[in-house]
């Protein structure tokens, strides 16, 4: 059993605390807990972060990221054992938690400390009249709030920058997978990371997240969640001004045109609709195809889905794994019979698979899933549902294609398979969507912007994006004498 003993990271607690317990979707066993935080210990958190601010941010960007790195050493000195916690609390394959995204969450940190130490202030000359220069100033106590399904990842994703731009931090990561992230705040104490940079509460989203949001002296918000969490948020902070990067949920268009190599295309085309049981918030969960391909398209697409290892996360041949919980497992089989009540034909899937390996065989398991014959205004292909299910539509025009990938409230990423260079160039610019990937999906590099439009989310992050929003600019005009 894993028993996580602080309930908050950089500083050792106990007393009390309630814990709630933490289960391993594969199995449905329990095995482990957590303390569970409240609004006192955020309060707690954040005078021991505005304590440590000082120091912290007057650390020059050569000390602050040589801390980042010794941690980035740390995360891919334990990578195995992160490896194993994170696919044993979400559900994941074992083999895309260690090869992708361990070594991401190191290599987050490693980015953002890089980034510190090569960046360049900005300078105006004003001629005769003077000269101008920006001073780029941390902003404080930083609340970092993340989710569950790609958790250190995401973490690591705001708190580097967070840390390396001077901010100290106040944590949240999900409830729902609280284990790298405790893990992780061990490894942070024992690289160098000074007491109180680093606060990590543990807690639910209307207690411990809810009064990250509120507290006053919280300046800057960072989330990662579902469009009604970030609704909340932005209308809990807006009154106070707080600086608010929200990235939310997405409802992502796949567009295939009639000259796309659907042989090349297949492996990531499946793997956009299905890696991590399609909890990924990229995930393309609505495939338009150009009608002259869709009969060709449907059997490639469908035999390869067909092909996928559904089962034990922690076999190396397994592709999908769980669900999270057997909560988002009920809410996503309730979406598959709604998409069934509006007309939608399953074209493979909508159940839970029939033979799975033994130790796994209670598991939150649901088959990938294919949908056929719904109109782009039900609200299967109008709301997210963040699991294993894709809707397959075809098109005339391109000019439709690109009309119905924007018929949604969302705008969060896009991928368009064409051999016709002039065409994706056209295309991607009339999409409605924070990032269009041509030809690939989640080919990423860190400094390019990452987020969404529309109800995907307000801001961006990655990059000099991220370095901006954790830091306030303040502009010093010197006259020079006698001008
Ligand atoms: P969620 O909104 O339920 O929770 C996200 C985090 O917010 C958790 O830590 C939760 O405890 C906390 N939270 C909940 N209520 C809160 C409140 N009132 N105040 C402050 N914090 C609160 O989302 P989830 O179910 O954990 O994650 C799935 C969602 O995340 C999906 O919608 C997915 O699309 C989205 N997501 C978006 C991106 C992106 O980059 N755009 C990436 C990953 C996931």
């Amino acid at each position: 059993m894993i028993q996580v003993t602080s309930l908050i990271g950089t500083m050792q607690t106990v007393g009390d605390e309630s814990r709630m317990p933490v289960v391993d979707p594969a199995t449905a066993e329990e095995i482990g807990s957590v303390p569970v935080g409240d609004a006192a210990d955020v309060d707690r958190a954040v005078a021991i972060a505005s304590e440590a601010f000082p120091v912290w941010s007057g650390a020059s960007t050569h000390d602050r990221a040589a801390v980042l790195h010794a941690l980035a050493d740390a995360i891919e000195a334990n990578r195995d054992e992160l490896a194993d916690l994170e696919s044993r609390d979400q559900g994941k394959p074992l083999s895309l938690a260690r090869d992708l995204e361990i070594p991401r969450a190191a290599a987050n940190l490693r980015f953002f400390a890089d980034a510190i130490r090569q960046e360049n202030g900005d300078f105006f000359d004003l001629g005769s009249q003077g000269i101008n220069y920006t001073l780029r100033r941390p902003r404080g106590v930083a609340g970092c709030i993340s989710p569950w399904n790609l958790p250190l990842y995401l973490f690591t994703w705001k708190i580097a920058p967070a840390l390396a731009t001077g901010n100290t931090v106040v944590a949240k990561p999900s409830e729902v997978t609280p284990l790298s992230a405790h893990r992780f705040s061990e490894l942070a104490s024992r690289a160098g990371l000074p007491p109180g940079v680093l606060n990590v509460v543990q807690g639910r989203g209307d207690t411990v997240g809810a009064r990250i949001v509120e507290h006053p002296d919280v300046p800057t918000i960072t989330f990662t969640g579902g469009t009604s969490t970030g609704e909340w948020i932005a209308r809990t902070a807006a009154p106070m001004f707080k600086r608010l990067s929200l990235e939310l949920g997405g409802k992502n268009p796949i567009i295939v045109c009639e000259d796309a190599d659907l042989e090349a295309a297949m492996p990531t085309i499946v793997r956009a609709c299905f890696q991590n049981q399609g909890e990924i918030c990229t995930c393309g969960s609505r495939i338009l195809v150009h009608r002259e391909r869709i009969k060709a398209f449907m059997a490639r697409f469908l035999e390869c889905v067909s092909a996928l290892k559904v089962g034990d996360p922690l076999d190396e041949e397994t592709d999908m794994g769980p669900l999270v919980s057997a909560d988002h497992r009920d809410k996503v089989e309730a979406a598959v019979a709604r998409a069934v009540a509006e007309g939608g034909t399953l074209a493979c899937g909508g159940g839970r698979p029939s033979t799975l390996p033994d130790r796994v065989r209670d598991g939150f398991f649901l088959e990938p899933t294919v949908l056929m014959g719904l109109d782009q205004s039900c609200a299967t292909n109008q709301e997210e549902i963040f699991g294993p299910v894709v809707t397959v539509q075809g098109f005339d025009t391109h000019g439709e294609a690109v009309t119905r990938a924007n018929a949604t409230g969302y705008g969060l990423a896009c991928s368009i398979w064409t051999r016709d260079l002039d065409r994706a160039h056209r295309m991607a610019a009339r999409i409605e969507s924070g990032m269009t990937w041509v030809n690939s999906w989640m080919l990423r590099d860190l400094r390019t912007p990452f987020g969404g439009m529309k109800h995907s989310g307000v801001g961006r992050e990655g990059g000099a994006e991220a370095l901006r929003f954790f830091t306030e600019p303040r502009s010093i005009t010197i006259a020079h004498a006698g001008s």
